[in-house]
């Protein structure tokens, strides 16, 4: 029989290791599969997912530029995509269908509270960055308990419709970059921008962080060496980068597909070692 066939979209997608991480998941188990990465600029991208599914393909990723276009082709969205707008994963359904997921947020917060001990309820939260991967875990961290999330953005428009679309006045609010020095300092910073993956300095003011803040990047590897760099030296109690969220991500991913969770610790502590 024919292994089962799953791809990762993006443009570029060289360097993803979503790969690799269902390879490891799919050896838990002893499930024979092929996981490719596929490089589809975002005009291609519709045909592209349309082939792999009628070549038998039984799942997708999706990831950067194709979220919100994975979620406008699918048939089926869950409820996390809907309210985000976005998906990073496709699944082919027994009648053909595709469906929409978004498993960014909750891989996220799992991350945080199972991994890293990151206590959420009751939290002051500033999150930097409001494009795709901001959007995609804001709600899971309202979810969570956080008291209050304060979204910056370098583009304050972004910021503002972010917040608007959340529509939690009491909880929810948006301020211009200029504006960080004033904000006095957070129990949690998320870091949601891709200056880091950019190659990007980006300029933060030492009052968001006193010694109890957590700095928490969405990045890893080197794309978040300067966040961590700069959280640290500020004096944040606890700085962390978003590989473990990629690994939660890709095990509820998993989960959807194969209807069994993987251990995520011995991958995580393996690529661990490997970006070390
Ligand atoms: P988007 O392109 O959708 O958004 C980019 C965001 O970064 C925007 O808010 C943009 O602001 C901001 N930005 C870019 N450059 C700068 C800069 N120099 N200074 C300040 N802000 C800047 O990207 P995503 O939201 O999808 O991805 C963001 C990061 O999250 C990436 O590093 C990605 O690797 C990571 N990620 C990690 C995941 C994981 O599983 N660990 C999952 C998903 C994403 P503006 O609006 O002004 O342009």
């Amino acid at each position: 029989m024919a292994p089962l066939s799953f791809a990762v979209f993006g443009h570029p997608i060289k360097h993803s290791v979503s790969p690799p991480i269902h390879r490891a998941f799919a050896e838990q188990f002893g499930i024979a599969l092929e996981y490719r990465a596929i490089d589809a600029a975002p005009a291609e991208f519709n045909d592209a997912v349309q082939q792999f599914f009628a070549d038998a393909g039984r799942g997708a990723n999706v990831t950067l530029p194709h979220k919100a276009a994975a979620f406008a082709l699918a048939d089926d969205r869950s409820e996390a995509a809907t309210r985000v707008g976005t998906a990073n994963v496709l699944t082919r359904l027994p009648d053909g269908r595709l469906a929409a997921h978004n498993t960014d947020g909750a891989g996220m917060v799992r991350d945080m509270t199972e991994r890293h001990g990151i206590a959420l309820r009751s939290k002051s939260v500033l999150m930097l960055g409001a494009g795709g991967a901001a959007r995609g875990v804001a709600w899971n961290l309202l979810d969570a308990g956080v008291q209050t999330l304060t979204i910056v953005n370098r583009s304050r428009a972004s910021a503002d419709a972010l917040a608007g679309l959340i529509d939690d006045a009491e909880r929810v609010q948006s301020h211009d970059w200029q504006q960080l020095a004033e904000l006095g300092c957070f129990d949690l910073i998320v870091h949601a921008t891709s200056a880091g993956v950019l190659g990007e300095a980006l300029p933060l003011p030492t009052s968001l962080v006193d010694e109890h803040t957590i700095g928490y990047d969405l990045s890893y590897g080197a794309a978040a060496a300067g966040f961590l760099a700069w959280a640290k030296s500020a004096g944040a109690r606890q700085a962390v980068d978003g590989l473990g969220m990629l690994l939660e991500t890709a095990a509820d991913t998993f989960a959807l597909w194969h209807g069994q969770r993987p251990q995520t610790e011995p991958v995580y502590q393996s690529m661990r070692r490997q970006t070390a």
